[in-house]
């Protein structure tokens, strides 16, 4: 029998009178549906939010910590059966799907620590005539309601990311999952709903796309947390100019092997991680390798490595615990990336691995000589498609990563101290990894990206500081 997943309204489980199916993209079966929430039920949840605002800002710390801990245990503890659902749902390998539950109970574990942390600064002003026998207190106060938009990718984790610091903020929070992905969040929601925190600090609202403009537009959510891509993304920060809006967007990642990368050993590991980072989650990650730029001294050794690793990934039944490569989110994706791999060959690009499809998975592809004008050049692939670009030297390099309307992280193997802190000043990037892909995230890094790729941090303390505003008490006399 087919489940049908109710949502959470102001921290009770709600349905509506109407829901939209969820099917898996490996074998094409349903695997659950979803209530949706009528606009009666959406503006209760907005009218309950508003209502605990004062409420939740107010709560004790070692509540909201509490509450935290306790998400992030009850995760820990169903980690088996939410990552079979995320496999479900979202055609990622089970062996992701279980290190992205153990990264949402990091987030939460993180979140739970943050919160017992004192917020704000003491600042002296007798650093000026005006200003002495006074001193200034500095605190953090919630914006104001919290509308969170996630994307299909990470369906636990990035939907973590806005509801554990909103938490630990006790700003309230309306939670929107993605259409294609909606069904651990509404397990998240069973948990949550196990917690004290107060009514209507939180609801998970599957609400259609075609009904979101109005949400975003809404007076009472002040504050966006956005992830998805940059169209939407910039679209509605376009709508809402006044509003706080982060944007967590796409990004074309690229890994840079220097000249100094050489030895067997190095270019073995550079070699396993690039290939791993460009195919995990069907490349369905945006710090997933897209371009890879390497010395000419090393490129040759380099390419050979990579194209046999890439051919190790095996591609299948994502509930298989050997699968590194599922299905992508359905078959337009995998048509998408398709024909833009087409549109390179034909363009002049040389394929030395891959380039077929079977429904929605896409086979692991490396190209090289990719021309300037193809697709895959400038855009987002999403899939898992890796180019490789020859260049000479580390200005050569650097000037390669930057030629990119996407700026989100860069991975640059080198062992040169120096060579790391020029890649950390010179690339345009929200963040550089040295000594390996540019794939890797903790959860408590700031994490986000410049140019095209968003604007505003994630990583649990960087989402807290958006949901807050510093407000400033000056203290005379004394
Ligand atoms: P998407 O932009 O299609 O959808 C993201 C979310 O926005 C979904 O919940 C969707 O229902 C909602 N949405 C769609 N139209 C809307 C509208 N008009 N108003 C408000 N909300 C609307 O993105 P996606 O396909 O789900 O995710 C893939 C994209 O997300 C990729 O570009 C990827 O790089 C990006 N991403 C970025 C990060 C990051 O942290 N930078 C992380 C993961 C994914």
């Amino acid at each position: 029998m087919t489940t049908t997943y109710d949502f959470w309204l102001a921290g009770r489980r709600a349905s509506g009178d109407a829901d939209f199916e969820v099917h898996n993209s490996w074998d094409g079966r349903l695997v659950g549906k979803v209530s949706i929430p009528t606009e009666a039920q959406v503006e209760e949840a907005l009218e309950a939010a508003v209502a605990a605002l004062p409420v939740f800002a107010a709560t004790p710390a070692h509540v909201r910590s509490a509450a935290l801990d306790h998400v992030a245990r009850r995760l820990a503890e169903r980690t088996e059966e939410i990552a079979q659902l995320i496999t479900a749902e979202n055609g990622k390998p089970i062996k992701w799907a279980r290190g992205e539950v153990g990264r949402a109970v990091s987030v939460f574990r993180w979140a739970a620590e943050e919160a017992r942390r004192t917020n704000g600064e003491t600042m002296r002003l007798d650093t000026d005539p005006g200003g002495v026998g006074r001193f200034a207190l500095v605190r953090r106060f919630p914006r104001g309601v919290v509308l969170g938009i996630a994307p299909f990718n990470f369906p636990l984790n990035l939907v973590a990311h806005k509801v554990a610091p909103a938490i630990a903020v006790g700003a309230p929070i309306i939670l929107k999952p993605a259409p294609a992905t909606p069904l651990s969040a509404m397990v998240l929601g069973e948990i949550l709903a196990e917690t004290e925190l107060p009514a209507g600090s939180w609801s998970v609202l599957p609400v259609p796309n075609d009904r979101m403009p109005a949400l975003v537009q809404d007076p009472r959510l002040p504050v966006i947390s956005f992830t998805g891509s940059d169209k939407v993304g910039y679209q509605i920060m376009d709508s809402v100019p006044r509003k706080h809006t982060t944007l967590e967007l796409g990004g074309n990642a690229a890994a840079v092997v220097l000249a100094d990368w050489s030895s067997e050993a190095d270019l073995d590991w550079a070699a396993t991680r690039i290939a791993m980072f460009a195919n995990y989650q069907g490349g369905q990650s945006c710090i997933s390798v897209q371009r890879v730029i390497a010395d000419a001294s090393v490129y040759d050794a380099l390419v050979e490595k990579v194209v046999a690793k890439v051919r190790t990934q095996v591609t299948g039944d994502p509930k298989d615990d050997a699968t590194d490569v599922g299905p992508l989110v359905d078959e337009n994706a995998a048509k998408r990336v398709e024909s833009w791999v087409d549109d390179a060959v034909a363009k002049g690009a040389k394929l030395l691995t891959g380039g077929t499809r079977e429904g929605a998975t896409y086979a692991p592809t490396v190209l090289s000589e990719l021309p300037a004008d193809a697709i895959l050049a400038t855009c987002e692939v999403f899939g898992p498609v890796l180019s490789l670009h020859k260049v000479d030297g580390v200005d050569e390099a650097f000037a390669a990563v930057n030629d990119s309307p996407f700026g989100l992280q860069a991975g640059v193997f080198t062992h040169d101290l120096q060579t790391a802190f020029r890649a950390h000043r010179e690339l345009e990037v929200g963040g550089v990894i040295i000594g390996d892909a540019p794939s890797y995230r903790a959860d408590q890094m700031p994490y986000g990206g410049v140019k095209d790729s968003g604007v505003g941090r994630e990583g649990v303390k960087y989402a807290m500081d958006d949901y807050t505003v510093e407000k400033v008490m000056v203290l005379t006399g004394l």
